[in-house]
């Protein structure tokens, strides 16, 4: 079967990121490597030094005005992951380090920052205008209105939709098959509007993420909702029963209105599903 590389703009994302996404995609796939881990690590890097994207440089803020980034790579196996981190450049190459370095499989808050900083990571604000004026409206929303905050998370998101105040979309993630093997990474700044040390799916195996030896799995959206359906697993252990944009379609369908989207390859297939829009871009090479 030829390599795969597919990369995802996040559920909510819009096509005119389409471009970039194959531009992202056939720049990596011209990369030496015979490492499925190289290709979905470096593509991810792309998006998240790309401002438009809510990974790395361009996150949204926490209501508290933080960034704080979660990142994963899996591969069969083995995890990197880390959660909460602060003034990276890159969460999704510390993530790798995480995997490759230490004995743990992921890396949260302070503890993660240090490790970058060990490992090489220089302090680097994320912050971009846009995602300033993005918190700055929420801030004014949320004095202007005196909303009492509700108890759960998820009632943002209805306060979100109503009011119509930025959300969270263009998370990144990747998946790869090469030689025959699987590799996937995620990053976001997470799920505006947040409270600081909120984690979502990303950084967690089997929910955010999945890889093994039938295939990899990456999921976006609201973290909450695929955190409770383990998203990534439960699709994963279906490959191979049936046609994988079934399964795409089913389980991403199972979450009715919670927007949501998702990437897999398998052994021979790849394929997408988001139930709004979602760009994504693709590269395939003997
Ligand atoms: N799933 C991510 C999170 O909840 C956000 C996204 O994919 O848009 O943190």
């Amino acid at each position: 079967m030829p390599n795969v590389l597919l990369l995802h703009g996040g559920a909510g994302s819009d096509n005119t990121y389409t471009d970039a996404l194959n531009r992202y995609a056939s720049n990596t796939a011209s990369m030496k490597s015979k490492n499925p881990l190289d290709f979905v690590v470096e593509s991810v890097r792309l998006m998240e030094d790309d401002p438009s994207f809510n990974a790395g440089t361009g996150s949204v803020k926490r209501i508290d005005g933080s960034i704080q980034m979660d990142a994963a790579v899996m591969v069969k196996n083995s995890i990197g992951s880390v959660s909460a981190i602060e003034r990276v450049r890159n969460p999704v190459m510390v993530a790798r380090e995480v995997m490759l370095q230490t004995p743990h499989v992921m890396l949260t808050g302070d503890g993660a920052v240090k490790f970058a900083r060990a490992m090489g990571f220089q302090d680097y604000d994320p912050t971009t205008e846009r995602t300033e004026n993005i918190w700055k409206k929420m801030v004014d929303f949320f004095n202007g209105k005196e909303v009492e905050l509700p108890e759960r998370y998820s009632e943002y998101y209805r306060y979100a939709k109503i009011f119509g105040f930025p959300q969270h979309k263009d998370t990144v993630g990747a998946v790869a098959r090469i030689g025959g093997k699987f590799a996937a990474a995620v990053s976001t700044g997470g799920s505006s509007p947040m409270m600081r040390g909120r984690v979502g799916d990303s950084p967690l195996p089997g929910a955010g993420l999945y890889a093994g030896e039938n295939g990899a799995v990456v999921a976006t959206g609201i973290g909450e909702e695929i955190i409770r359906k383990m998203m990534c697993y439960d699709i994963y252990r279906e490959i191979g029963t049936r046609p994988l944009g079934e399964i795409l379609k089913e389980k991403v369908e199972s979450f009715g209105k919670v927007l949501v989207g998702v990437i897999a390859v398998s052994e021979d297939e790849y394929a997408s599903y988001s139930n709004s829009s979602m760009a994504t871009g693709i590269s395939t090479w003997p």
